[in-house]
């Protein structure tokens, strides 16, 4: 839009200045929790968001379940039992702290949400008599229904009942700004981080934010591989502007990351090449438990981990035969056979079984309380599901009783992606933390899908609870300082360089954010060529060097646009440099290197920061966090007995 016709006042290089005690960067699920947990301490919480704090984030437009509640009261798993699957199944490479911490405290978290005036329950006693129901709490169960760890939930109803709770705990609440660095003591890289810099994403005015102690909640990158110049706003599972400007920024500021060298092969993202998130046939997450149905009527049978098929629809909810109990959710792919569940059987051998496709979806033959509770209640709590699949269908004239929904790609996926697709899905690379949350950087706490390996709503809750009250009680000791002169006015100077440039001679944000997208499919794809990954780095830093100086923007949305396409740039370096680290192939990590054998260990991290020009990596036991629950009641004294307390 020119500027001519642009609806807010226009406030360019105008500098407002702010202090707080604490400051949220990010306003989605973990930054609403670290937000409500600081205010409990008496000091003054300042969150900053990007977007509208109320529907913000991955979790702004639902979630339909609620992962590793393994404190709820039905649950037979513990948290210790539960978080070593997860750490296990994942060769040792996942975030054995964040995850304690989801299981140990995911469940207080979400009866903190009842509180708010989340449901939780089914209150309206819609599924009465159903076999996922827990009759006495009126919970809801998704998945393995003997043990009852993760719960349907209504997600929809969540986030405005943390908004409201901001509200009433008096956090102030700044919407529509991004953050864009992070000040530091003397300026300097490595250095205490002081405060944050901002820019208002309609008016173009620039804020300070002075600050003892910062939470990152900007959750993980995206667009870097996928990218659709006409379909921006739907490149990606996550929303298109969570892109990993805080990985960016915690890069620039000299913060410690690991397992950036892990991605997969695209599973979901439109981006011109699939239909959205859970719109096209499939039975996984929120349609597990769907039957499968080739294009004559005939059924994929569901098998347990031995392969033995499954006749009844309920042994799709059950542990196999000796087996404790199974993983399924959001961040589990290709389980161990300990772990694994009950699954249709593999597309390949149906295909070679002569199946014919394509295949469908089809709700018709399940009891009706698990067809309501998929179609109904699950497909319109999810994130993004509520509009564009369940009412649009619905409306369209969709019946779940009679119609069926078609498959896309190789069962679940929602299309055919090619293996230089790549995304940062399920369990990516991030901030490394310690047992307080805190990154390397002092003054630097972090929470939800910035933590390196995280993922889920719950989890994010719990970290961003859990990073609140340590960063409140690190807060106490600090004195808010002055940031140099010169490291605001350089970001200024960045920030605002490209409001001077001349359209007719530079190029747009779509056209770097689809030059990157290509640089990273061609030189940093499924097979990583040291040569290639070289090349790539190359390629990125003559972008930096010398086209982000020659870009555009018109009005301060675009803007705002071209700053998050300059911290894709920044974190696809991030990527190519922990890809270089890296020697040999690692299955848990879905990283293969030409010519490198895979190695079989339980292996170790490596992490990767940046101080001056120089990379600096090192290598870290992926059990760096010793004993889970001795650590984890070392460091939450206080929580445990104030829980305790109230019984
Ligand atoms: C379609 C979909 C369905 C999902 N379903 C489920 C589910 O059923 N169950 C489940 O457990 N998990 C689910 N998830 C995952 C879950 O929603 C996320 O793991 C969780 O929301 C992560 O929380 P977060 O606070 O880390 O990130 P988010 O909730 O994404 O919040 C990040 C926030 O940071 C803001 N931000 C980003 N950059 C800046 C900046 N520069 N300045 C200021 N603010 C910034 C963003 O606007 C956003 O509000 C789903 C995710 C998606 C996308």
């Amino acid at each position: 839009m020119a500027i001519r016709d642009w609806p807010y006042p226009l406030e360019w290089e105008k500098e407002e200045t702010i202090d707080t005690d604490i400051l949220v960067l990010g306003g989605g699920v973990a930054g609403c929790m670290a937000a409500i947990a600081a205010a409990k301490s008496g000091q003054r919480v300042l969150l900053v968001e990007k977007g509208a704090t109320k529907m913000s984030g991955a979790g702004g437009s639902g979630c339909d379940h609620w992962e590793s509640a393994a404190t709820n009261p039905c649950s037979k798993v513990t948290p210790e039992e539960l978080t070593h699957a997860m750490l296990n199944d994942n060769d040792g490479f996942n975030n054995g702290i964040s995850h304690y911490i989801e299981c140990r405290e995911g469940y207080d978290r979400l009866l903190d949400i009842e509180k708010m005036g989340g449901k939780i329950r089914d209150t309206d006693d819609e599924f009465r008599g159903a076999a996922f129901r827990d009759e006495k709490t009126r919970l809801l169960f998704a998945y393995d229904y003997v043990n009852r760890y993760t719960l349907r939930v209504w997600g929809t109803t969540f986030k405005p009942a943390m908004y409201k709770e901001l509200k009433r705990l008096g956090v102030r609440i700044i919407d529509r700004v991004m953050i864009t660095s992070l000040l530091t003591l003397s300026g300097k890289q490595e250095n205490r981080v002081i405060g944050a810099t901002g820019i208002n994403t309609r008016t173009g005015r620039f804020y300070i934010f002075r600050t003892r102690v910062s939470i990152m909640c900007m959750s993980r990158p995206s667009r870097i591989w996928l990218f659709s110049a006409s379909l921006p706003g739907l490149c990606e599972f996550r929303p298109p502007q969570c892109v990993g400007d805080g990985h960016a920024m915690g890069w620039r500021a000299g913060a410690e990351f690991t397992m950036m060298e892990k991605s997969v092969g695209a599973e979901f993202s439109a981006s011109g090449r699939s239909y959205p998130p859970y719109a096209a046939g499939n039975n996984h997450n929120t349609w597990y438990g769907a039957s499968i149905i080739d294009s004559k009527g005939r059924e994929i049978p569901y098998a347990d981990r031995d392969g033995n098929i499954l006749t009844g629809i309920s042994d799709r909810f059950m542990p196999s035969p000796g087996q404790t109990f199974f993983l399924k959710g959001g961040s589990v792919d290709n389980p161990k056979y300990e772990y694994r569940g009950p699954e249709t059987l593999p597309y390949p051998d149906m295909i070679a079984k002569g199946y014919k496709l394509p295949f469908y979806a089809d709700l018709s033959g399940l009891p009706e309380s698990e067809r309501r509770v998929i179609w109904g209640m699950m497909v319109g709590e999810e994130g993004k599901t509520k509009i564009p699949v369940y009412q649009n269908y619905t409306k369209s004239g969709f019946d779940p009783e009679k119609h069926v929904i078609q498959c896309y790609g190789t069962g679940w996926t929602s299309a055919e992606f090619l293996p230089d697709e790549r995304q940062l899905f399920g369990l990516p690379g991030g901030f490394l933390n310690d047992w307080n949350l805190s990154t390397n950087l002092e003054g630097l706490f972090t929470a939800g899908d910035s933590l390196y390996s995280s993922n889920c709503y719950g989890h994010a809750a719990a970290t961003g609870h859990y990073a609140g009250r340590h960063a409140a009680e690190y807060a106490e000791g600090i004195k808010i300082s002055e940031p140099r002169k010169n490291q605001v006015n350089n970001e200024k100077e960045r920030v605002y360089g490209p409001i001077h440039n001349r359209p007719s001679d530079s190029i747009g944000w779509k056209e770097l954010n689809m030059g990157i997208s290509k640089i990273m499919k061609n030189y940093c794809g499924e097979i990583k060529h040291d040569e290639l990954l070289k090349i790539g780095l190359k390629q990125l830093t003559d972008y930096e060097d010398s086209i982000v100086s020659e870009t555009y923007a018109y009005n301060p949305h675009e803007l705002v646009r071209l700053l998050e396409v300059f911290d894709i740039l920044s974190v696809s370096r991030i990527i190519l440099y922990a890809c270089l680290s890296r020697k040999s192939s690692s299955k848990p990590l879905c990283f293969i290197k030409y010519n490198s054998p895979e190695i079989s260990d339980t292996g170790s991290l490596i992490t990767i920061r940046q101080t001056g020009n120089e990379i600096i990596t090192r290598e870290l036991h992926t059990d760096f966090y010793g004993d889970l629950k001795k650590n984890y009641e070392k460091y939450n004294k206080e929580y445990i007995n104030e829980k305790n307390s109230i019984g």
